[in-house]
């Protein structure tokens, strides 16, 4: 018989089945990330966990691996429409990604696992269709309730509840509607939350994890490279569109993500771009689903250069070698940063995150770095020659 390759024993020692195995081997995944290393574990031991870990560290698959391995060791005979595992995100875009996962880890297994992704903004119909045999469903909060007042769906046999970006799941946003969700499921489940900014001492987690749970919280090596190169420009508020075209110009970006503080602003941001010369599109809780999936489309596979948005897209969406984001606008929330310049430097690849800060917004920028314990100089603009830009 031949050696196994690393790759098979890194992952086999966490007590991943010969199937999965098999799975791993055929992707492009070498060796477990840390937060997976910890996470797999405990989740196949049926613990409920909290990871925390940081942006772009891997946190899809530390869930999707074990809690497919559940699925087909398990065997749950389920009532028609009674869904075993419940994934809830906070975005259309995230539940995509995340059904992508899913289906990539399951490619080549001796059994079929039926996954869904569902969330508000396209027909409700072919969903109440498809549910049938679903045992993997991907939601977002308002539209999985939809599903449930239509009878599509029923959650009283959840085995495994999983929250990504957890925190902005339980965040006051999604309140009422997750307070729903939560009241609709079995006392007895497995409870998975993870998220780069996920403070265990929040009282929201108690409401959904009834046992003590198991923390883990990856901290970065003290030795660990910098991945994510940070630097913040001061610019007066009239200068801010002809600075982000000059950096956008003069560092010669081909693929580049811009934040704003509003959806008017993306929108507006995004036409002074194009009319600039600068192919750029907004995207936003306001737009179409299908303008929202083609604009973040064009913008992984490098036909669109500039993506504006809101912080709607600063949780979890994964774009590969992203080498540039911009913060235009400063995000309310210190967490917002943190995930807004996380779709860079991801995976282990380099990447570029510049932050824009008008002489107003300098004391909620000290506040924003002091959250994340991390300094970056102001570096001032006054000399760059904007005439032309
Ligand atoms: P997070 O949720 O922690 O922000 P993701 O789960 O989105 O991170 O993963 C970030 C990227 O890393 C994805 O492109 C994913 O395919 C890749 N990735 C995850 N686990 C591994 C691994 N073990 N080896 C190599 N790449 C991985
Ligand atoms: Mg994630």
């Amino acid at each position: 018989m031949s050696e196994p390759s690393p790759t098979v024993s890194f992952f086999r020692s966490l007590g991943l089945s010969e199937v999965l195995l098999k799975v791993l081997e055929g992707s492009t995944y070498k060796r477990p990330t840390p937060i997976q290393e910890q996470a797999i574990p405990a989740v196949l031991f049926g613990k409920d966990v909290l990871g925390i870990a940081k942006t772009g560290s891997g946190k899809t698959a530390a869930y999707v691996l074990p809690v497919l391995q559940q699925l087909l060791e398990a065997r749950w005979n389920m009532q028609s429409r009674h869904v075993p595992v419940l994934v809830l995100v906070p975005t259309r875009e995230l539940a995509t990604q995340v059904e992508a996962v899913f289906n990539e880890l399951s490619i080549g297994l001796p059994e079929r696992v039926r996954t869904m992704a569902v969330f508000g903004g396209v027909s409700i119909n072919p969903q109440m269709i498809g549910m049938q045999g679903v045992q993997v469903l991907i939601a977002t909060p308002g539209r999985l309730l939809d599903l449930v007042d239509s009878k599509a769906v029923h959650l009283s046999e959840v085995k495994i509840l999983v929250l990504d970006e957890a925190d902005k799941v339980l965040d006051l946003g999604f309140k009422e509607e997750v307070d729903r969700v939560l009241s609709l499921l079995p006392r007895k489940r497995q409870n998975l939350l993870f998220s780069a900014t996920l403070n265990a001492a929040v009282d929201a987690i108690t409401q959904v994890v009834l046992h003590k749970p198991e923390v883990i919280q990856v901290t970065p090596e003290p030795q660990e490279v910098v991945l994510i190169q940070q630097r913040a420009f001061r610019v007066p508020q009239e200068r801010k569109g002809p600075f982000l075209r000059y950096l956008i110009r003069s560092m010669d970006m081909r693929q580049v993500l811009v934040f704003t503080a509003s959806t008017h602003a993306a929108d507006h941001v995004a036409e002074k771009l194009r009319r600039n010369g600068i192919a750029a599109e907004a995207t936003h809780g306001k737009k179409s689903n299908q303008a929202r999936q083609q604009a973040l489309a064009d913008f992984k596979n490098g036909t669109l250069r500039v993506l504006v948005a809101t912080d709607l897209l600063s949780r979890g969406i994964d774009i590969e070698f992203l080498p540039y984001v911009i913060s235009y606008d400063l995000p309310r929330s210190p967490k917002d940063h943190v995930h807004r310049i996380g779709r860079t430097g991801r995976a282990e690849r380099p990447g570029e995150a510049f932050t824009i800060v008008t002489p107003e917004d300098q004391p909620h920028f000290k506040v924003i770095q002091k959250k994340m314990k991390q300094w970056v100089t102001l570096e001032s603009t006054d000399e760059i020659d904007l005439q032309g830009a």
